[in-house]
């Protein structure tokens, strides 16, 4: 991948060197490659590296900043847990309770939720709870959508077995290390009616559960055809498979009650981490009462920092921000954004196209928006790239891979919006063929 910038710093070719000697790759994570510069304050909308060059944000850390970075209100609910009741262990505590209840106040599907740390942890305890409900194995899953990067719910291991092609090189959406998918997960196609009505006619009696990301957010933005989540609700029932809905990355950012509640469709489970926490560490699990009631009794739910005092403290906060018109800003400004990176995409000729909602969005190198992974990695990775590098120069900040979503986050002016427009506007020029 190339990342070099015109003029990277002595800070970041220092720390680079360094990292190199005494962490694995470089970073404690493969998803999170060089992206061309290393940052060192950030603050509302924007990251600033060390030479004081100042970048506005549209990874925020690949979805949890969605207030903005180190918001004040925030930080001092955090604050103040840490002043006063640092318990991890003991519970419940009055922010666990309190969360809890504003979560299955604002979610259909949530008649109760627990709380953990990742996103890996709900998906799991999902399929451990899923696996108990059925006495079931087999799991039912679609190409690119991720779901934590433990056992078999990574889609880079999916893809990789069953179409022969490599992973995306973003391992913190890629679950690339698996290369040995085992046979007991279906894959088929996002969107794909025909291949969903196959998969459950053959086997639809012996899934635990099918597990999707609602609104594909992991590789591109591909929204359900219309139907499709219907077709999958009623399949699921049918069949006796836990529905779960991946809300880790739509959760609080879209919709405080989840996708879900814009869709209208209300699965069994439903995980949610990233933006419920602000940046602070904290993920749930949300349900029907008689799945939910399997953890602790015949499902095991341990971790030493589960519900911990810190994210639960930020997770209220961020959840009443985002109540108090939060969600309507971010849709606003996420709007303008799309409008105006539409525009200027058909002004400059190329053949690309933004999808997105909410806060939501990506530049999809292809003449049509993506509906399947298939379609999403069959983009000109090149021109994406260069209009990355370009971006980063001109001071926007994009994620590190040509097919991974970007966002915003509600601390952005409109004035933000219009400087990304105008700077795409004027990379574009620079970059299109
Ligand atoms: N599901 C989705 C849709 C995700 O995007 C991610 C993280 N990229 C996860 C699950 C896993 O969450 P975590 O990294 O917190 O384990």
């Amino acid at each position: 991948m190339n990342t070099t910038l015109a003029a990277p710093t002595a800070v970041r070719d220092d720390l680079l060197a360094r990292a190199a000697h005494v962490i694995p790759g470089g970073a404690s994570a493969g998803g999170r490659p060089d992206f061309g510069d290393v940052i060192t304050r950030a603050q509302g909308a924007y990251l600033w590296n060390a030479e004081g060059k100042r970048y506005i944000d549209h990874l925020n850390s690949y979805g949890p900043i969605v207030i903005g970075h180190a918001d004040p209100r925030v930080n001092a609910a955090v604050a103040e847990v840490a002043a006063t009741v640092d318990l991890n262990w003991v519970g419940p505590q009055a922010g666990e309770v309190e969360l809890a209840e504003r979560i299955v106040g604002a979610m259909p599907s949530a008649e109760k939720v627990v709380f953990m740390n990742t996103g890996t942890d709900a998906l799991q305890h999902a399929l451990h709870v899923a696996r108990a409900a059925t006495s079931r194995q087999r799991v039912f899953k679609f190409h690119g959508h991720y779901h934590g990067w433990v056992g078999h719910l990574g889609v880079g291991a999916s893809f990789d077995v069953e179409q022969g092609v490599a992973p995306p090189p973003d391992a913190s959406n890629s679950g690339g290390a698996e290369a040995g998918l085992a046979s007991d997960v279906d894959v088929v196609d996002w969107n794909d009616f025909d291949a969903v009505r196959a998969a459950f006619a053959a086997h639809g009696d012996e899934y635990a559960a099918a597990f999707l990301e609602p609104y594909l957010h992991s590789y591109t933005n591909a929204p359900p055809a219309p139907g499709f989540l219907e077709l999958l609700r009623e399949l699921t029932t049918q069949h006796g498979v836990v529905l779960v809905f991946d809300e880790v990355k739509t959760g609080f950012r879209h919709h405080l009650g989840g996708y879900q509640a814009i869709a209208g469709v209300t699965p069994d489970l439903t995980a949610i981490g990233k933006a419920m926490g602000n940046g602070y560490t904290i993920a749930g699990l949300a349900g029907r009462a008689d799945l939910m009631d399997l953890l602790g009794t015949q499902v095991t739910i341990d971790g030493t920092y589960y519900a911990n005092p810190y994210g639960l403290a930020a997770s209220i906060a961020t959840f009443d921000l985002l109540a108090d018109g939060g969600v309507e800003r971010l849709w606003s400004l996420g709007e303008r954004l799309r409008d105006g990176l539409t525009r200027e995409l058909n002004d400059s000729g190329v053949a690309a196209n933004v999808t997105g909602i909410g806060s939501g969005w990506i530049i999809n190198w292809r003449p049509e928006p993506p509906v399947t992974f298939r379609q999403a990695v069959d983009a000109d990775f090149e021109l994406g790239e260069a209009f990355r590098v370009g971006m980063l120069d001109a001071g926007i900040l994009l994620p590190p891979y040509v097919i991974t979503d970007a966002r915003l986050n509600l601390a952005f002016t409109e004035d933000d919006v219009d400087e990304t427009i105008a700077a795409a506007a004027s990379v574009l020029r620079r970059v299109a063929r």
